[in-house]
């Protein structure tokens, strides 16, 4: 990792798409698993403020660091380690979580867990969403649904809006797609649908690897039947993510993979839509 790491940046970020690695690396191993266990402590790669696109209204986003998957078109692979984000006491990130309190009352806005993968710190996620429904703030997390079963019942309540990301249809393109089984997804989503909690899917269109109709198709139907889904959301790949492959030195399958042409966004979306969801 040498050469890419610097002096501590603030936890606020311009962008996700700031490359942070190591940050979190003078934590010994046994503080990380007390933090992991009681949420006293969290890893954020950024919060970052004014985005429009993740969740409704405008959001501060909190990108949490840790992931399970290895989704071979992830935009953040520097995410995937929870030491490369910076070690904040739940204390701090609530307090700065505060300051964003009237701005997104009035822009009808709140805050959105992302990551990463935010359930990979479930204990300190549950404290900031708690945190945050105190201050009267919406909440939202975008998760990949894996580590669901670790939010008991009570504490889903404190999540306004989930938005889930499904990858693609069928457990081998799933796990070829992202490492992992897809059941836990689709679980999470039916859970969530049984308890008529509001839902977004998250969509990303990759040419020549979520592309195929039938599988868009299948994944419409299954949003369709669980009654809980507010909105999906078909999100064009882009590359802007490829240089923290090659920074990180890892292998990046997509380098040659183009974003979706608008053409190829809108028969998407069309397909959602056919079955009667509002996409966009
Ligand atoms: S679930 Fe999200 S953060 Fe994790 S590998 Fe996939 S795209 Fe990246």
């Amino acid at each position: 990792m040498s050469g890419v790491t610097g002096t501590q940046p603030s936890l606020e970020a311009a962008s996700p798409f700031d490359l942070r690695v190591d940050l979190g690396n003078d934590v010994p191993e046994t503080d990380v698993r007390t933090a992991l266990a009681n949420g006293d402590m969290g890893f954020l790669h950024s919060f970052t403020t004014g985005s429009a696109v993740d969740g409704p209204g405008v959001r501060v986003v909190a990108w949490t660091t840790g992931c399970m998957w290895r989704c071979l078109y992830c935009h953040n692979p520097d995410t995937w380690t929870m030491r490369n984000g910076i070690p904040v006491a739940v204390s701090r990130a609530i307090e700065e979580l505060r300051k964003y309190r009237t701005g997104l009352k009035v822009m009808a806005g709140g805050v959105t867990f992302s990551g990463g993968e935010p359930l990979m710190q479930d204990r300190f996620i549950v404290k900031m969403l708690a945190a945050a429904k105190g201050m009267g703030i919406h909440t939202t997390i975008e998760t990949n649904g894996y580590l669901s079963e670790r939010l008991s019942d009570a504490e889903l309540d404190s999540i306004d809006l989930v938005m889930l990301g499904i990858k693609t249809w069928g457990n081998e393109k799933h796990k070829m797609l992202t490492g992992r089984d897809i059941d836990p997804t689709l679980n999470f989503a039916r859970r969530l649908a049984a308890r008529k909690q509001p839902m977004w899917v998250r969509f990303v269109l990759v040419p020549n690897l979520t592309d195929d109709p039938d599988d868009i198709r299948n994944i419409a139907r299954f949003a369709t039947e669980l009654g809980n889904v507010e909105r999906i959301d078909v999100l064009p790949f882009h590359q802007m993510g490829r240089y923290k492959w090659e920074r990180l030195g890892m292998r990046y399958a997509l380098d040659a993979t183009e974003s979706p042409t608008v053409e190829a966004c809108e028969r998407a979306v069309e397909i959602f839509r056919s079955e009667g969801l509002a996409a966009h």
